[in-house]
């Protein structure tokens, strides 16, 4: 149903009753109603120590906490006195129980070949790992740094660093040695775990020749540890002593190994954001906390089963997948699935194929793969059963209502419930979503705050605004697996997040809250337009372009208008096949005005084959904003997926 406005999916999901999950899925093992959300909504944030405390009960720990929660703001510390170990949650705890010999990992590559791990498999091969790095001189509190294709030594590189208290800092794969040394250097590394190489479109990516690029300008480096992930390995030097096979460490190393009892507070990791809005950040999360609330979210948001198979397509460098590819699914003994390789490699239909071969049941992933696979056509997802599918769950942006009911309909066969769920890098895990069977959804909405969350939206002073108004999105009270700080800059963190906004946590985010409390996303607060004195969310523009029959995407910026103050620039990717013109433009424009209001109405529309992202996948809109300002700068690109996107840009304009 591609030819149709967003009104139109409205009424088409209130008429087929659609706001609720159906019957058969609406038996969440947790919470399964409305009335039981609500009541154990308000006991959580009335006493959240209280909620928390309970929760954390369900792991395993060393020394129970003194303190749930010490709040000094803007620090927080969660479990204060108390003791555990992720690695030995995600994996030891497991081994006494029946999912000893459950895969707790099945991985394809993107050759075909794949790889099964049982709980009692990985924890053999983490324990060995975490030997060898301790043999190398990693000692409790070093940083190390994980570079990797999305392999299984991703997965065991990570846990084997939160066994021994090291502090892991996982850079994405795809990333330069030039954005790949500025982090390591920032956190000081002292070991490098990476590969010989990975595949990605059938093409090799020479990580070690990027490490050994970095390396020189590392002077923390001492070791880099290499996986052989390819037959013939790409050019790369080799350093004794410094440089060490994977295989040859691990074939000798004990895997008997204790797991240590470490403070809650222990740093777990430092990972860096997506770089949307400008340099990324150092954002450092530490271990109980993290721990209970990744826990806690993965049970009730994914209504995680013991035969469940998880696959979130996020790779292990953003945080996603670090709370659930990783300690989520693994935290409650469930099966996580990884897919090395480019979603539409070799046919776009390989997600598809991976699903029925493998019997995924969460399939959680991010609408610009959803728009992706539109563009592609129907045809594809068609060609398979999706059968085992029972929930699905979308992150990173508002999700257009165009592609929730592509999602809904080609994937979710109309049977499974969406959950729309909004986080941050800082925030380590969901804070608002559905949660299927009890929460009901509505397309394009985050929906309502987790257990102990409070989020508000207020203006500049911290005043709440009432329903339909847009504002800032804040948080009103710390939470378990908030960060910590800013690596090294504990001033920038107080700043950044805790002062533009009086007493509250600001996200960056805009938001609306509807009259039934439901939060709407409308993307980042730099990037909202005020034309004549309206606000106006990005997102809520972009969604409304691509409900257009002929749009695949479409990223919308504000530029600077005599008359207006500030004029809407939209920069639109058009449906395979379809050809610009004039009069499509004119076409664009009335759409827009026609499902928003004429104050929305673009001034420029521009196309492009493809819009500038982030390697998570993000539109950059701060690039969009100085070239539709005829601006020659166009600030810091280090996370731009491709390069060449820009000088595309450039070239567009001047045809
Ligand atoms: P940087 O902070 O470096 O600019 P980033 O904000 O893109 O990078 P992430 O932490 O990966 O890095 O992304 C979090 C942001 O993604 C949120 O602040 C929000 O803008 C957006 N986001 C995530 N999930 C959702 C969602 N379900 N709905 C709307 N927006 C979302
Ligand atoms: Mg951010």
């Amino acid at each position: 149903m591609k030819a149709t406005s967003q009104t139109e999916i409205h009424s088409y999901l209130q008429e087929n009753r659609i706001f609720s999950p159906p019957d058969a899925f609406s038996a969440n093992a947790q919470i399964s109603s409305m009335e039981e959300y609500r009541a154990l909504y308000d006991r959580s944030i009335r006493d959240p120590e209280e909620f928390w405390s309970q929760i954390a009960e369900q792991l395993h720990w060393f020394r129970r906490w003194e303190n749930t929660l010490v709040w000094d703001p803007p620090f927080a510390q969660w479990f204060v006195g108390g003791q555990t170990n992720l690695a030995y949650n995600c994996l030891d705890r497991h081994l006494l129980t029946a999912r000893r010999n459950k895969a707790a990992l099945i991985w394809e590559g993107e050759n075909g070949e794949s790889r099964t791990l049982t709980y009692f498999e990985l924890h053999r091969e983490v324990c060995k790992l975490a030997n060898v790095l301790t043999d190398l001189g990693v000692k409790h509190g070093y940083r190390v740094g994980i570079y990797l294709p999305l392999i299984p030594e991703a997965v065991i590189s990570m846990l084997a660093c939160a066994r021994i208290g090291a502090v892991h800092s996982v850079v994405f794969g795809g990333f330069s040695a030039e954005a790949l040394r500025e982090r390591m250097n920032d956190a000081a590394a002292t070991v490098i775990i990476t590969a010989d190489g990975g595949w990605r479109r059938g093409g090799v990516i020479a990580l070690k020749q990027s490490v050994d690029e970095a390396a020189t300008g590392i002077p923390s480096l001492r070791h880099i540890i290499v996986v052989k992930r390819l037959d013939h390995a790409a050019p790369h030097s080799w350093v004794e002593g410094r440089d060490h096979w994977w295989h040859r460490l691990l074939a000798v190393a004990s895997a008997q190994h204790d797991a240590p009892p470490l403070d809650a507070e222990h740093p777990l990791f430092i990972l860096y954001t997506s770089g949307t809005t400008g340099k990324p950040k150092g954002i450092v999360h530490t271990t109980g906390g993290y721990m209970t609330q990744s826990y806690l979210t993965t049970k009730w948001i994914f209504d995680i089963r013991d035969t469940d198979t998880f696959w979130c397509t996020a790779e292990v460098g953003w945080v996603t997948g670090h709370s659930y590819v990783v300690y989520g699914p693994l935290l409650n003994g469930a099966t996580t699935f990884m897919y090395e390789g480019a979603p539409m490699h070799p046919a776009p239909d390989r997600w598809w194929s991976l699903i029925d071969r493998w019997g995924i049941n969460i399939l959680y992933t991010a609408p610009t793969a959803i728009r992706a696979f539109m563009r592609q056509g129907d045809s594809y997802p068609a060609k398979h059963q999706l059968a085992s599918l029972r929930l699905l769950g979308t992150v990173g942006e508002p999700i257009n209502p165009e592609a929730w009911m592509w999602y809904h309909q080609h994937i979710g066969r109309e049977r499974c419930p969406i959950v729309d769920t909004w986080w941050q890098t800082e925030t380590g895990a969901i804070l608002i979503s559905p949660l299927p069977g009890a929460v009901p959804t509505k397309p394009g909405s985050a929906t309502l705050p987790f257990f102990g969350i409070v989020p508000d939206v207020v203006n500049r002073d911290g005043e709440s605004l009432p329903a339909g108004e847009g504002g800032f999105l804040v948080l009103r009270s710390p939470w378990p697996a908030m960060l910590r700080t800013i690596h090294r800059d504990a001033e920038r963190y107080a700043k950044q997040y805790w002062s533009d906004i009086p007493g509250c946590y600001f996200t960056g985010d805009g938001a609306r809250r509807d009259a039934d409390g439901y939060f709407w996303l409308m993307g980042r607060v730099d990037d909202v337009i005020n034309v004549a004195g309206h606000r106006l969310g990005t997102a809520e523009i972009e969604s409304a372009l691509v409900s257009h029959p002929q749009v695949a995407e479409a990223a919308v910026v504000g530029r600077p208008d005599e008359l207006k103050g500030t004029a809407i620039a939209a920069f639109v990717t058009l449906e395979a096949g379809t050809k610009p013109s004039q009069l499509l433009k004119q076409e664009l424009r009335d759409h827009v005005a026609h499902e928003i209001g004429s104050i929305a109405r673009p001034e420029d529309i521009r196309f492009a084959e493809t819009l500038p992202k982030t390697r998570s996948g993000k539109i950059m809109r701060r690039l969009l904003r100085d070239l539709a300002a005829g601006q020659e700068t166009v600030g810091d690109t280090t996370t731009l997926e491709d390069l060449s996107v820009l000088a595309c840009l450039r070239e567009d304009e001047e045809t």
